[in-house]
């Protein structure tokens, strides 16, 4: 089968690789439609470390080809998404609620890292009863695809924020992740969803999906402006989706006491992050920083997908570019170097 490798540090391209063999809990899935991230990006910059002809993609959908002896639930010809996270759930920090980390730190995390991943024209999902999920009729492929990652990591954004029904949200960066946090914090109910971004494009959409209040960034400060909005209090949630010490200390800073700083930005590089002292209270000031990554699991899955069939979201506006497997190169690069106003790359197979 044709896959699309990340050849080494700063490489990628197509190889020919065998279709992966499959266990008696395990399914073998014929990808249909993907999409591309900027993890991708970070994986072939060397965030995991080097790697050879590792397979690249965590987001995508379709249909099983082939299932083991053991497994339940799914049968060949069911249109499918899993997770980008595909855990162990019989690991102890599965049985701990925590299954992204099952098998150490960021261990749930195993496409194209600790194995093959999806953009191929088959890849391999341990625990199919327990990390695939069915697509309902009426949800389009491309909309599905979108649970894998954006949705599940933008919505934990929201759900680790603790948001009050009628609270205050500040969201830091409206990239995919940052809109669908910003989707997230309106279903949980926030009475004030403040977007900070500087693309217009993306605060259009930003608004479009819920954010009541746009703060540029590059034309305001960031702090002075929320604290105007929330009536000098600060809010209940800031949600830091993009990774970076300024968005972060930012974060904390317009952060309310008793409110929590909800971390779905990936630190790329540094030895540490930094908090800022005294906007921390010198560290008593009752502000809860949380962390996580994007929660995988059938269960997941379908509470997403039961999100898209009611009609409240559609996800594909983020879609600003798609390609078809053979043109994964061209695609690649218009994901990696954000090209032409790109948001997301969608790939059919
Ligand atoms: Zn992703």
């Amino acid at each position: 089968m044709k896959a699309f490798v990340m050849q080494e540090i700063g490489r990628v391209g197509f190889m020919e690789k065998p279709v992966p063999d499959i266990g008696p809990r395990d399914a073998l899935i014929r990808t249909t439609t993907a999409l591309i991230c900027t993890s991708d990006s970070h994986t072939v910059q060397g965030g995991i470390g080097p790697r050879e002809n590792l397979t690249l993609g965590h987001e995508a959908v379709g249909v099983v080809e082939a299932v083991g002896d053991e497994v339940r639930d799914f049968r060949p010809g069911d249109r499918i998404v899993v997770g980008a996270i595909t855990p162990d759930w019989g690991d102890l920090a599965s049985q701990n609620g925590y299954p992204a980390q099952s098998g150490g730190p960021l261990g749930g995390f195993k496409f194209a890292n600790s194995k093959d991943g999806v953009f191929a024209e088959y890849f391999h999902v341990g625990d199919a009863d327990a990390n695939l999920a069915k697509i309902p009729h009426g949800i389009s492929d491309e909309a599905a695809a979108y649970c894998a990652d954006m949705l599940s990591t933008g919505f934990l954004g929201a759900e680790n924020g603790s948001i009050p029904v009628g609270g205050t949200v500040a969201v830091l960066a409206q990239g995919p992740v940052g809109l669908m946090a910003t989707a997230g914090a309106k279903l949980r109910g926030a009475g004030l969803v403040i977007g900070v971004e500087s693309v217009p494009g993306r605060q259009e959409l930003a608004r479009s999906y819920g954010a009541d209040e746009i703060v540029d960034f590059t034309r305001e400060d960031v702090h002075e402006r929320v604290l105007e909005l929330t009536d000098g209090q600060g809010v209940d949630t800031a949600i830091e989706a993009l990774g970076a010490d300024v968005t972060f200390r930012t974060a904390v800073e317009i952060t309310k006491p008793g409110g929590t700083i909800s971390n779905i930005g990936y630190f790329g590089s540094g030895d540490f992050v930094s908090i800022p002292r005294v906007a921390w209270g010198v560290g008593m000031a009752d502000k809860t920083i949380s962390s996580g990554l994007c929660p995988g699991g059938r269960l997941r899955m379908e509470r997403l997908l039961r999100v898209l069939g009611g009609g409240r979201l559609d996800p594909t506006r983020m879609t600003t570019h798609r390609f078809s497997f053979g043109e994964m190169e061209r695609a690649f690069e218009v994901s990696d170097q954000k090209l032409e106003d790109m948001i997301k790359v969608l790939i059919t197979f």
